[in-house]
């Protein structure tokens, strides 16, 4: 067992998209750096989700890195939303092309870190033993990556197989012929459906929220097409970084209210020929003004009565307990039509709640199901899940956990009070899951590498957030989502997922430009609302 520290300029956990921006930059700045990862190679939240179906709801040319126009050029993608496959070949592609793997320690679960006040450095360790220092630790272990097991009695006791969507096995799942119990009916779910359900002999929903999806509308990129997208790259690219989400889309032009009844319907229908995820934001202002919101709901419900035949199921699948778009909307490749299917069965557990999971199958209220294969897409711990979950000690010893407690307080969501030199990139209080992660995460780890270059040249040993900047940030957060219907809405946004989680809105929604421009305005004014210190104390 390695137990001796060995002083690096810094410490990246994870190896995603983001932590391996972060290794590849901090190394092209002279930096010392080690990646710590749990998983046995680079990829992330895309090395986990292996479940059948897992994709990107976001567009392939538009989810990839941005910061070598070659890498840009090189890599084609063959489909619209690129499969969980085909972007782990690509992170891999990435890894080989930098040499990023020589910076990184695989399988290397990251369970301390400790803030040394004198040597002005954090200590890690992980499960396996493995101890490191290093002056600044950055966090980029994922926004989504902590999964949650449901709480339902008898769960251990199931004699069949049991899969999770976020840690799903490398080696192949034959589902053929088998009776599968599928819980859990978010964007993991809702994508994984349809194909379980051609495998399988029988396929069993377990609802507890209907939800709201829109078809993705995939296809395949033919080489025309692939010429075009390629020449319209700078543009995408810069049309992405200058929006509200990453991404070059943008909401109808005209306000809604301008227009006729017809004129609105063709706005959404058009948005949902175009597929996918941007149908939330059809409109301007869809998720702030409930009439405009309504509108879109019931457009929604049109073509839902549209897909599904039983009338039970579809007032089922209806969703009535959030405005759409308020929880992240899903994207599907046949989700609804698969219940008119004989073998795809929905049990809407508001109706009839599992009692308890038995060696043999479900038992909810009205009786036992038989199933061979249990299969959870229950959701994460969002945003904090994966740093709450480590033993994180800053000044005097104080844990994260309980300086999060009751409120998640960060500035910028890249810092807290009282945890110098820790960055906790696409954390609470960052857009991150709001936007386009492929750019999100440059921009995280392009802004901490240059604030550790700050404090290089100016002699700072560290940069700790000012305890009245984070108050300030954090209320800001708030009050940006208290002013739109998300704030309305129980969802892993507000952590409400999670028993004894504080219920605050995590993310950032004040959109991707004005982040960027806050934080680049931060910059250019020497930092602000960090306190950059040094060994000796002085400046
Ligand atoms: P999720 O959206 O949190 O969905 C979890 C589902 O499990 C919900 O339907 C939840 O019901 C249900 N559930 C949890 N505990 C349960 C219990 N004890 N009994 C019954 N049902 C239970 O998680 P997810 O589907 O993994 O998605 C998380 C996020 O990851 C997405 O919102 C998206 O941002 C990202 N993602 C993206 C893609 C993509 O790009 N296409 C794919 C997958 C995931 P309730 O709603 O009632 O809590």
């Amino acid at each position: 067992m390695d137990t001796t520290p060995v002083p690096h300029d810094l410490i990246v956990v994870g190896a995603g998209f983001t932590g391996m921006h972060a290794v590849i930059h901090a190394a092209r700045q002279g930096l010392d750096v080690l990646g710590l990862e749990t998983g046995a190679d680079v990829g992330g939240t895309w090395y986990w989700n292996r479940y059948p179906g897992s994709r990107c709801d976001v567009e392939s040319i538009d989810y990839s890195y941005s910061f070598d126009e070659e890498l840009e050029r090189e890599w084609r993608w063959t489909e619209r939303y690129a499969t969980q496959p085909e972007i782990l070949r690509y992170l891999e592609h990435v890894a080989d092309r930098f040499d990023v793997r020589r910076h990184y320690r695989f399988e290397q679960e990251v369970a301390a870190a400790d803030w040394d006040e004198g040597t002005q450095r954090w200590t890690v360790r992980t499960t396996s033993g493995l101890v490191a220092a290093a002056r600044w630790l950055l966090m980029a272990s994922g926004s989504l990556s902590r999964p949650l097991a449901p709480t339902i009695p008898g769960r251990a006791d199931f004699a069949g197989e049991v899969y999770f969507t976020a840690a799903w096995p490398k080696e192949p799942v034959d589902l053929n012929g088998k009776r599968v119990g599928l819980i859990g009916t978010g964007s993991s779910g809702i994508q994984s459906a349809p194909i379980i359900a051609a495998a399988a002999k029988e396929l069993v929903v377990y609802q507890r929220t209907a939800n709201y999806s829109v078809p993705a509308l995939n296809r395949p990129i033919g080489d025309e097409e692939w010429a075009r997208e390629q020449q319209q790259l700078p543009e995408r690219r810069r049309l992405s970084w200058h929006g509200l989400a990453g991404s070059p889309w943008t909401a109808h032009p005209v306000p809604f209210e301008t227009l006729r009844p017809a004129e609105r319907d063709a706005v959404f229908e058009e948005s949902w020929e175009r597929g996918g995820v941007l149908f939330a934001k059809a409109f301007m202002r869809q998720t702030v003004d409930p009439a405009i919101n309504e509108a879109a709901r019931r457009f929604f419900e049109r073509k839902l009565a549209q897909a599904v035949r039983d009338p039970q199921t579809l007032a089922d699948l209806t969703p009535d307990d959030h405005p759409i778009g308020t929880k992240r909307i899903c994207t599907d490749s046949g989700y609804y039509a698969m219940f008119n299917e004989p073998h795809v069965s929905l049990v809407n557990l508001k109706r009839d709640p599992i009692v308890e999971i038995t060696p043999g199958g479900i038992r909810t209220r009205s009786g036992e199901r038989e199933l061979d294969v249990l299969v959870f897409a229950t959701g994460f711990d969002a945003l904090t899940g994966a740093l709450t979950a480590m033993e994180i000690r800053g000044r005097q010893g104080v844990l994260l956990r309980d300086a999060w407690a009751t409120r998640v307080t960060t500035y910028l969501g890249i810092a807290v009070p009282g945890f110098p030199n820790l960055l906790t990139l696409n954390g609470a209080g960052t857009p991150s899951v709001l936007t386009n992660m492929a750019l999100g995460g440059e921009q995280q780890s392009d802004y901490a590498l240059r604030l550790i270059a700050h404090c290089a040249r100016q002699g700072f040993t560290s940069a700790e957030a000012s305890a009245d900047a984070a108050e300030a940030w954090t209320t800001h957060v708030a009050e940006v989502a208290a002013g739109t219907l998300f704030a309305t809405t129980r969802s892993w946004y507000t952590g409400s997922n999670v028993e004894g989680k504080p219920a605050d809105f995590l993310p950032y929604l004040g959109g991707f430009r004005p982040y960027i421009d806050k934080l680049e305005q931060i910059a250019a004014e020497g930092y602000p609302g960090f306190v950059l210190g040094s060994v000796a104390g002085s400046s």
